[in-house]
């Protein structure tokens, strides 16, 4: 696109393309120094973008606003009454409507949602919709949609050569799926992205292929601002970001809109790595998800000390660990394969043969607990899991998968209307693990956790529940959202939807507050009263 290369060199002073230092093809280096917190390159939208089929139907396939889902307004830069409406021609994606422009009964119901069907129909999906419509409701993979898309609009030149080329040079990984034995099935697919496309007469079939395995082992995550993720995007310049453990940058998404940002300071010509993969797993699950799904082995700093980085860190030695979770251990030996998996993998000893078997069984826990639908359900088995880890004397709480298991349990509590519970764990979280795991206060990830936080602080004072005596929820949710309104400016952009919701609501909150206390003395030292008692909650859950 004319618009992405426009960009390209407007912002090419802060990065520029090279040959990887660390990785095979070329990375993003820093073209100056950067703070952290720096956006590096901010794009209007990826390339191309593809939604979860679940989210087809409740996200607008433009600009990307998830109407659904949100809980207890963790999601404030969604504009109340946000509604998507499916596309007349393929009933396949759905855009957002206007609420204003729904009142007026003077347009027609066509133009309720214009501006992002419209754009989405200039963009390329004209040429695409009618292929789609004989499909029918027949589900379409994720990467099977974004790789028509491409073609599609390559064919009718609404992709330029310089993207294209950009794209190209992105590894296809077609020998590793050919040994993995997944070709077969990438072959097949290729087939059906040609035909639904109709570019069977532009592309040949082999290049289809290599595209598609291409968008497989390239794409980044779509997400909305508050990380939920979506779907996929494959963008030329941003899958050039390699892979660390120990990132320096991260992509962050305000619409369709997406930024490349840096997570600390960054030396001119450092190279810019972003994280494919969850970066506080332990060595062995980091190591195995990347040979799995990106085929490289990570020589990172954080990889280069092995099982010697606090990832993998244990609260006792294994030889330690009680009788009763001995004998569990040596019961899941007998039944599982858990300790053989490489992602276990703790250790050649006895005891560490054990570990790596209660290990297994608390991931896959955690696994079953996120197929799980119902809170009820989820919420036992994430219990039973957290329960082995405390009962074992194996895990600090910020060893994974418990913090995956936590975060987990937070939202399973709230959909269960649990909101006391779900508190407990968020302020077991704020205080003990998301500073260990996100040190700088502007991470993204700690940013939207402490959002989620404030938020539930404001129901719970809404609804006047007295979660301890002597605590004001009201209070706390206001140093919680100041919070966030100074650390959003770093981790999402002063101008983002984000960052200008948190500070509204952070206006209306301050108001509210200092009316309470009359002035702002009193309400500073009832802030620092509230501070100790939201530090001291963080002892209340039980595990
Ligand atoms: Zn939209
Ligand atoms: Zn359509
Ligand atoms: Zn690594």
């Amino acid at each position: 696109m004319a618009q992405n290369s426009k960009q390209l060199e407007a912002k090419s002073l802060l990065y520029y393309l090279a040959r990887s230092k660390t990785c095979i093809g070329d990375g993003i280096f820093a073209g100056a120094d950067l703070e952290g917190g720096e956006p590096v390159t901010t794009l209007k939208r990826p390339l191309i973008a593809s939604l979860e089929s679940e989210r087809l139907k409740d996200t607008c396939a433009n600009c990307f606003v998830w109407t659904e889902g949100s809980s207890l307004g963790s999601r404030l830069y969604v504009k109340e009454g946000t509604a998507v409406q499916a596309c007349a021609g393929c009933r396949r994606f759905r855009y957002c409507s206007r609420v204003h422009t729904r009142r007026l009964p003077m347009i027609s119901p066509t133009h309720n949602f214009q501006a992002c069907q419209k754009a989405a129909w200039n963009r390329g999906h004209k040429h695409e919709c009618k292929n789609l419509r004989p499909v029918g409701d027949k589900e379409i993979p994720k990467a099977v949609l974004g790789c028509m898309e491409l073609l599609v609009r390559r064919k009718h030149k609404l992709i330029d050569d310089e993207s294209w080329i950009m794209l190209q040079a992105l590894d296809s990984h077609i020998d590793d799926f050919m040994q993995n034995g997944k070709y077969p099935g990438i072959e097949l697919m290729a087939m059906g992205t040609s035909e639904f496309s109709a570019t069977q007469n532009t592309f040949t079939k082999e290049f289809v292929a290599a595209m598609y395995a291409r968008i497989l082992s390239n794409a980044l995550t779509l997400i909305t601002p508050t990380f939920d993720p979506l779907g996929i995007l494959i963008d030329p310049l941003l899958c050039h970001a390699n892979h660390s453990c120990e990132p320096n940058a991260y992509v962050v998404m305000d619409g369709a809109q997406v930024q490349l940002r840096t997570l600390r300071e960054v030396k001119k010509d450092e190279e810019l790595y972003i994280s494919y993969i969850d970066p506080t797993n332990p060595f062995a699950r980091r190591q195995s998800e990347l040979q799995e799904r990106w085929f490289f082995t990570c020589k990172c700093i954080k990889c280069q000390q092995t099982i010697n980085s606090d990832e993998d860190e244990w609260l006792i030695r294994p030889t330690a660990m009680p009788q009763n979770i001995k004998e569990m251990a040596d019961m899941l030996l007998g039944k599982t394969d858990h300790e053989d998996e490489p992602a276990n993998y703790v250790g050649d000893s006895a005891y560490e043969r054990r570990a790596a078997a209660v290990q297994g069984e608390v991931f896959r826990l955690h696994e079953e607990a996120q197929r799980q639908a119902d809170p009820a359900e989820a919420i036992e088995t994430i219990e039973s899991a957290l329960r082995l880890c405390s009962q074992s004397l194996l895990w600090p709480v910020y060893r994974q998968p418990q913090p995956a298991l936590r975060d987990n349990l937070i939202v399973n509590l709230l959909a269960a209307g649990k909101h006391e519970l779900a508190w407990a764990h968020c302020a077991k979280r704020h205080r003990y693990i998301t500073p260990k795991l996100y040190p700088q206060v502007y991470h993204p990830v700690r940013v939207v956790q402490t959002w989620q936080m404030a938020m539930l602080a404001q129901y719970l004072a809404s609804t006047g529940t007295e979660v301890q005596p002597g605590v004001d929820m009201a209070v706390i949710a206001a140093v919680l959202i100041k919070a966030v309104t100074e650390s959003a400016k770093t981790s999402h952009g002063v101008d983002s939807a984000f960052s200008r919701s948190v500070g509204e609501k952070y206006q209306e909150v301050e108001t509210e507050i200092l009316a309470k206390f009359g002035s702002r003395d009193v309400m500073e030292s009832a802030v620092k009263a509230q501070e100790r008692k939201m530090k001291e909650m963080g002892d209340m859950a039980e595990f």
